[in-house]
């Protein structure tokens, strides 16, 4: 089988990896436009705090996260240890009592049948403050073990890299799709036509863009996103913890006494590729009301990033209706890092014919 992907975000970098391992012969297409979302990305692993409780969903956003611990091993087993990725835990606090409860409730329901989530302990707001030193006074906390974070670019590079050991090629490339005779081909920047059996289209905020000469309506939507890199100098932030402070808004640490603090959530932005006054204004607002320590942190810069969002939370994937030899892969929204990968895993699955771990019948695309 040979197979096209379009797109190397967490879904189509997934999708290509997976396939290249079942012996598909894949080539991947990816312009990486500004504002590519795998590039924003936040990169919180962490499931079992969401506030979102459709079960379909839920069940693909916690397989997502069970995912990771056997990706993060194949990588490691690879030669790729260099993914940012750690199990710092999450602290999910709240500034509201009632809120808090409602989560500690929610996070004591999920983690009973989630092993990997760890023992969620609640803990003083003298033992969360010693986990993550610049949050505000008084706050206590769940704690959750097994909340994660990652370095989404370093990750997807990694998924491309292994592909294209197992012999997948790469080309960074503009791409349009073109309806064939035999079905769908692909133009690369040079005017060459490629075809293949499958072509997967993964193109994140872009993808109706892509599919718009087949005639194909795909309601994903730019959601935009403004993040905002912090550094605490000579701070070492290696082990702090995800904070969830169960808003639109969070806080994660990397290894260089970088803090990542998110996200402006646009929706309708279009793919306005600007840092706006309010935008980062609104971030470091929300930041510094829990963790007021961060005041005088240096700001590194400001990321954009278009959530590819659809009509539901649900990723869309799979093959095309009427469309022979096309799939898609995308609508993954905010929680891509997390599903991404996992859901390429299923969609490799589901176009080599084998059995998926969970039902993928309720993300298939529509006419
Ligand atoms: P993308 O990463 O956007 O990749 C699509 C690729 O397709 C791009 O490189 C693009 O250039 C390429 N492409 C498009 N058209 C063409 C073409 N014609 N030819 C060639 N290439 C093309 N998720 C979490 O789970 N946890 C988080 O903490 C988190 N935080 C986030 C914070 C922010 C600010 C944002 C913006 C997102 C966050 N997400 C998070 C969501 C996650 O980042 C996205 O869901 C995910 O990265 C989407 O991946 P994707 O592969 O679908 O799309």
């Amino acid at each position: 089988m040979r197979a096209i992907v379009i797109g190397a975000g967490m879904f189509g970098a997934s999708t290509a990896l997976q396939l290249a391992r079942r012996g598909v012969q894949v080539k991947i297409f990816d312009f990486a436009h500004n504002g590519k979302a795998t590039m924003a990305g936040a990169g919180i692993v962490c499931p079992w705090a969401t506030q979102i409780e459709e079960p379909a969903w839920y069940e693909m956003y916690a397989a997502g996260a069970r995912f990771y611990d056997t990706l993060i091993a194949d990588l490691n087993g690879a030669g790729e240890t260099d993914l940012g990725y750690r199990k710092v835990g999450a602290l999910v606090t709240s500034q509201n009592a009632d809120d808090f409860k409602a989560a500690g409730a929610r996070i004591a329901r999920r983690a009973a049948t989630a092993p990997e989530a760890g023992d969620v302990r609640l803990l003083s707001p003298k033992d969360a403050q010693a986990l993550f030193p610049v949050l505000k006074d008084g706050l206590e906390a769940w704690f959750i073990p097994g909340g994660a974070r990652v370095d989404a670019r370093l990750l997807s590079a990694a998924m491309v890299r292994q592909a294209i050991a197992l012999g997948a090629e790469f080309s960074n490339d503009y791409v349009t799709l073109v309806q064939g005779p035999e079905g769908t081909a692909v133009r690369d920047g040079s005017g060459t036509l490629h075809t293949a059996d499958e072509v997967i289209v993964a193109g994140g905020a872009w993808a109706s863009q892509i599919l718009a000469p087949l005639g194909v309506d795909h309601p994903v939507k730019p959601q935009k996103g403004q993040i905002v890199h912090l550094r605490l100098a000579g701070v070492q932030t290696a082990q702090w913890p995800v904070l969830l402070p169960m808003t639109s808004h969070y806080m994660l640490a990397f290894d260089d006494s970088r803090i990542v603090v998110g996200a402006t959530r646009e929706v309708d932005s279009g793919f306005d590729y600007r840092v706006t006054a309010t935008g980062q204004a609104s971030v470091l607002e929300a930041g510094m009301a829990i963790a007021p320590g961060l005041a005088h942190a240096e700001i590194i810069e400001t990321r954009i990033g278009f959530r590819p969002a659809g009509p539901t939370i649900k990723p869309i994937f799979g093959r095309v209706p009427g469309a022979p030899g096309l799939s898609l892969a995308n609508g993954l929204g905010a929680g891509g890092i997390s599903i991404g990968p996992f859901a390429g895993k299923l969609l490799a699955d589901v176009l080599t014919g084998k059995q998926t771990e969970v039902p993928v019948a309720p993300y298939a695309p529509q006419n």
